[in-house]
């Protein structure tokens, strides 16, 4: 069903169409005239997650892994089909490296306290870049204080582009781990992840890469880019919330002990002792979100559809257009993201707070995120209390960018008298 709608959104000439792709997003004919800017916090939803996942409630739904019943059967079967759609996404070695948790914040902290304390002791250093949303923060401060590590910060230029050198300058053989983001949630900038890993490989650290912002609009490949870790949340990638996946090499999940217990996650269990599954079964506990996994695999073959290379052909060229748009406006001052920049920009405007922004943009019935971001390091280096943030999907278009550039003349214009 999937497939079939959305070769349909082709404009005749194949080439890409987000107008027709918008017809794609019921939140559109509900809303009209929204400007929706803000896919960096949570993508739309199309119609074939939403019906998908009712029609999987209606048709196939039980609980997974456990029935000998057929209804548990085919239930499983679409959970597992999921999995290995994921897998091919990805492309993963084996589809036992694809591991449900509830986002990519969860799949974070699996990691920082499964691996984490399996890997590294008191002394050791993590490098992350200094871009990286709180998801990819905290869980290492947590982790940093409970283990006596050190927290190593590499620096972006003042061009917004990560400074390569000065990252080599910060590894030694004390560097356990690297986790950076693909893309910054707040200036759109694409870090150079595969020549991270290799620079980390060289020291023997290993590398998770926050993919939150890259998976939904871009070509990911995990053995070419030869990541150890790799994470993303459905809900940005125009699947469910609630739903998220952890991508770890086989041979490293299966170097990490369980992080959650309860059922689904054994072997067998006496009272003082417990044989647990391997990977990735050791690390999903409880019954998982079933629907929501089905309804991601749907969101995967939804930008499969359009096709990854296209969405990002597409968002690059829109990119470039709103950053020239909305910079040649009086008053206004781009956060700089770098020489690849993709789908995510952020600015100010000369004297008027980013909240004002954001309440004036969306009087105009354009919506935008204001803040930090969850970037407050991010906020502090730039000297900035907040930013306003404007995001693409695959439903934006030029006449959104326009839209958005007209709203701002008109804050501009009020908050000067
Ligand atoms: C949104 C986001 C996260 C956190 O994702 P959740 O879905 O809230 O778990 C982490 N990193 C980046 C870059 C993000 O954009």
């Amino acid at each position: 069903m999937a497939g079939a709608s959305l070769r349909s959104v082709e404009a005749p000439g194949g080439r890409f169409d987000p107008r027709r792709l918008r017809r794609e997003f019921p939140i559109f004919e509900r809303n009209p005239g929204l400007v929706f800017l803000d896919s960096g916090a949570s993508a739309q939803k199309p119609c074939s997650v939403i019906d998908g996942i009712a029609e999987f409630y209606r048709t196939d739904y039980a609980n997974v892994h456990r029935g000998v019943y057929k209804l548990s059967g085919r239930s499983t079967d679409r959970f597992e089909a999921a999995r290995e759609k994921t897998r091919a996404f990805l492309n993963a070695a084996d589809e036992r490296e694809i591991v449900f948790v509830r986002g990519a914040t969860e799949a974070i902290n699996l990691v920082a306290q499964s691996w984490g304390p399996a890997h590294m002791r008191a002394g050791d250093e993590i490098v992350i870049s200094d871009v990286e949303h709180h998801s990819n923060i905290v869980p290492w401060q947590m982790l940093r204080d409970r283990l006596g590590l050190k927290l190593v910060v590499a620096p972006t230029d003042d061009t917004g582009e990560f400074d390569l050198a000065a990252f080599e300058a910060l590894l030694s053989p004390r560097t356990r781990l690297v986790a950076v983001t693909h893309i910054s949630n707040v200036t759109g900038a694409t870090l150079p992840v595969a020549r991270i890993v290799e620079l980390a490989h060289a020291v023997g650290a290993k590398v998770l890469v926050d993919g939150c912002q890259a998976v939904p609009r871009m070509p990911v490949d995990v053995r070419a880019l030869g990541c150890d870790f790799y994470v993303f949340s459905g809900h940005k990638a125009y699947g469910p919330t609630g739903t998220g996946v952890l991508y770890g090499r086989y041979d490293l999940l299966e170097s990490m002990p369980p992080w959650q217990g309860g059922g689904g996650m054994i072997l067998n269990v006496e009272i003082d002792h417990t044989e647990f599954q391997e990977p990735p079964h050791r690390f999903e506990a409880g019954t998982p979100d079933i629907a929501g996994v089905v309804g991601l695999g749907l969101a995967l073959d939804f930008i499969e559809g359009i096709g990854r290379d296209a969405i990002r052909d597409h968002e690059e060229a829109l990119t470039g257009y709103a950053v020239d748009r909305v910079s040649r406006i009086p008053g206004v001052k781009m956060v700089p993201g770098g020489q690849r920049q993709l789908s995510v920009f952020s600015f100010n405007i000369d004297g008027v707070h980013p909240h004002d922004v954001g309440t004036v943009l969306d009087q105009h019935g354009v919506a935008v995120r204001v803040g930090h971001h969850c970037a407050q390091p991010l906020m502090e280096k730039l000297g900035l209390a907040g930013t306003v943030r404007a995001s693409l999907g695959v439903y934006n278009d030029e006449a959104d960018i326009d839209r958005l550039a007209e709203a701002i003349g008109a804050c501009r214009e009020m908050f000067q008298r």
